[in-house]
């Protein structure tokens, strides 16, 4: 398989963890980019294999000394990829798998832009959109899994509906309203892109 730099956009609730962990089982070549953030751990969430959970100042060090190949303030925490692992990863010619948010994507296609053609990070770039089948089936999910405040839960389906008006951006977009099928067609894009880059 030829190393993909591979992006997966959704908004919360669309089932993008899910089919990203389905992706990392079926293909032990694709590592998972662990990002920083400025968000208090959930239940169950581990330092390091979740996210790498930092405090604000430290993330903003991280900032300032230009680290970050891409980072957002998403729902009022930041997130951020540092470039060094993805390289590492990249150079070992493995794939490198980043769930990130819209304005992240953007910036990794800003950065990619400015990279020479033979560079790993261009020369296996792929986006993917996840769409949620309706907002209405996104409002079910988040509200099914309880695991926000219904404050949180507004803040998420207003964010939800601006993300998918950018789904476009993204070269390849896709609508979970199969768990099997959605995971199939991410499947084909792999392999179709694994060969062909
Ligand atoms: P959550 O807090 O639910 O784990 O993630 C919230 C959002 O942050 C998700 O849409 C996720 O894709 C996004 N996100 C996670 N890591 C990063 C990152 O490193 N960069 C950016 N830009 N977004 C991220």
């Amino acid at each position: 398989m030829k190393p993909l730099f591979i992006v997966i956009s959704a908004p919360s609730g669309a089932g993008k963890t899910t089919l990203c962990d389905m992706l990392l089982q079926s293909y032990p070549e694709i590592c998972y980019s662990v990002s920083c953030t400025t968000r208090e751990p959930r239940l169950h969430e581990e330092d390091g294999i979740d996210y790498y959970f930092h405090p604000k100042e430290s993330f903003l060090r991280m900032i300032r000394e230009n680290r970050f190949l891409e980072y957002a303030k998403v729902h009022g925490n930041y997130y951020g990829t540092l470039k060094e692992p993805v390289y590492d990863v990249l150079k070992h010619r493995q794939s490198m798998l980043l769930d990130i948010d819209v304005a992240g994507a953007q910036q990794v296609r800003d950065y990619i832009s400015e990279l020479p053609d033979d560079d790993p990070l261009k020369q296996g770039f792929i986006d993917i959109f996840i769409l949620p089948p309706s907002l209405e089936e996104l409002r079910a999910r988040l509200e099914g899994r309880s695991t926000d405040s219904s404050a949180i839960i507004e803040k998420r389906l207003k964010n939800a509906e601006e993300e998918m008006q950018r789904a476009s951006e993204y070269r390849y977009q896709l609508i979970n309203d199969d768990l099997t099928l959605a995971f199939n067609k991410i499947c084909d894009i792999i392999n179709y892109n694994a060969e062909t880059l």
